[in-house]
């Protein structure tokens, strides 16, 4: 009888191998096993809208369905949707991008995930601004590029033109913008956005700017996009862009690229063999996300400003946390440092303890690249924002 060869267990591709698991989703998972366990959670950890999706989007899918479009479509989505991606920024920003300029995705992440793997060889630099999304490195390291980190927290972590200079170095292909951050929530000023990109087009590097959380701004910072700069600063950027956050649309998964033709021409090849097409029907949603009433973005936002509000003062009174003011996105990045005692000595012990002994969840930053501070989502109901700063007021005092 033929025998077959053992088979080795499974082991990853050098290129998975490198990628580090997501944290933020280790921290959603740990407060899932405590919530089924029985546990009264307080979760600050979720980068996700507890809004329900706006009712007249998900009757564009519901519609959608019912008519039949439920097929494949072009790789980077509809014309109907490109045409709605186009007119929003027409709208929005008076700028005009050309449909070999747009593609839809399955959600930003896949439109960064695209850019990067487009655009990196083995050994190329990325420049990735501290504190960072947690998934900005992991792509980097699955495409071959190598991560090279940006310390702000001296300018409290607002990224200068000069940090980027300070960075350079002639492999340097790519730098990773994030403007409302995704943790600290800070947002760049509009001349100083202009000078990062002067910057990088002078020495002929890439940009991403993700803009994911881009109108989740709070006065009197200002909404903006890099769309909006002169085309010789846009000759190498690709923004991604979502609409999980701004319309609580996290689960339908439609983001969407906007870039120079050639980049999002072999964008569209990768996502043509990889996903095909974002889903069909959740394009029409996002069609009417785009095209169809604003009001729902505007009282999100009011609701998350009414939060925000609430939770800076409440952070202002624990004791050993201080928490500067965030001017967009849904996240506070208290620096908890002085919390930290002996045995309490990371920002990972904070996020630990507290979820053990107060059964609450924050994020801790050294995942983000800035171990001492944590993320707290305020994407939650006032009233656990409320339970919440009780919590953490009480596990600050313990430790003081
Ligand atoms: N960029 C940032 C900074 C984010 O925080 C997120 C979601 N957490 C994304 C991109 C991706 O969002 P999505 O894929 O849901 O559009």
């Amino acid at each position: 009888m033929k025998t077959w060869p053992v088979m080795s267990p499974f082991s990853s591709s050098d290129n998975v191998a490198r990628m580090q698991s997501s944290s933020t989703l280790a921290a959603m998972q740990a407060a899932e096993a405590l919530r089924a366990a029985g546990a009264d959670v307080v979760d600050f950890g979720a980068g996700e809208p507890d809004f329900d999706t706006p009712e007249n989007i998900k009757q564009a899918a519901a519609e959608a369905m019912r008519v039949g479009r439920t097929k494949y479509t072009s790789t980077g989505g509809t014309r109907e949707l490109q045409k709605a991606i186009i007119g929003f920024y027409q709208k929005q920003f008076q700028v005009d991008y050309q449909p070999s300029e747009v593609m839809g995705t399955s959600g930003g992440k896949q439109a960064i995930f695209n850019a990067m793997v487009t655009l990196l060889n083995p050994g190329d630099e990325v420049l990735i601004p501290k504190p960072y999304w947690v998934t900005f490195p992991e792509i980097v390291v699955f495409a071959g590029g190598k991560p090279v980190y940006i310390e702000t927290e001296e300018t409290e972590f607002l990224l200068t033109a000069e940090q980027v200079a300070g960075a350079l170095t002639p492999r340097t292909k790519l730098l990773i913008l994030n403007s409302p951050s995704n943790p600290s929530g800070r947002v760049l000023a509009p001349a100083e956005f202009r000078r990062i990109m002067e910057f990088a087009s002078e020495r002929g590097i890439y940009v991403i700017s993700d803009e994911c959380y881009l109108r989740f701004v709070y006065p009197p910072a200002e909404v903006f996009s890099a769309a909006t700069l002169p085309a010789e600063l846009r000759s190498r950027l690709c923004i991604a862009g979502s609409f999980s956050k701004t319309y609580a649309m996290t689960g339908w998964r439609m983001g969407y690229a906007l870039g120079p033709s050639e980049w999002i021409k072999a964008m569209l090849k990768v996502q043509g063999h990889c996903t095909s097409n974002p889903n069909s029907m959740a394009q029409w949603a996002a069609v009417e996300a785009f095209n169809g009433p604003q009001e729902s973005v505007g009282l999100m936002l009011a609701e998350y400003t009414r939060r925000r509000e609430w939770l800076l003062s409440a952070l202002k009174d624990i004791p050993g946390i201080k928490c500067g003011e965030p001017e967009g996105a849904f996240y506070a990045f208290p620096d908890v440092r002085g919390c930290l005692t002996k045995d309490l000595k990371t920002s990972a012990d904070f996020a630990h303890r507290l979820l053990e002994e107060e059964q609450t969840v924050v994020t801790e930053g050294a995942a983000f690249g800035a171990e001492g501070f944590v993320r707290m989502s305020y994407a939650t109901s006032m009233a656990q924002i409320e339970e919440g700063a009780r919590r953490i007021r009480r596990f600050a005092e313990k430790y003081d």
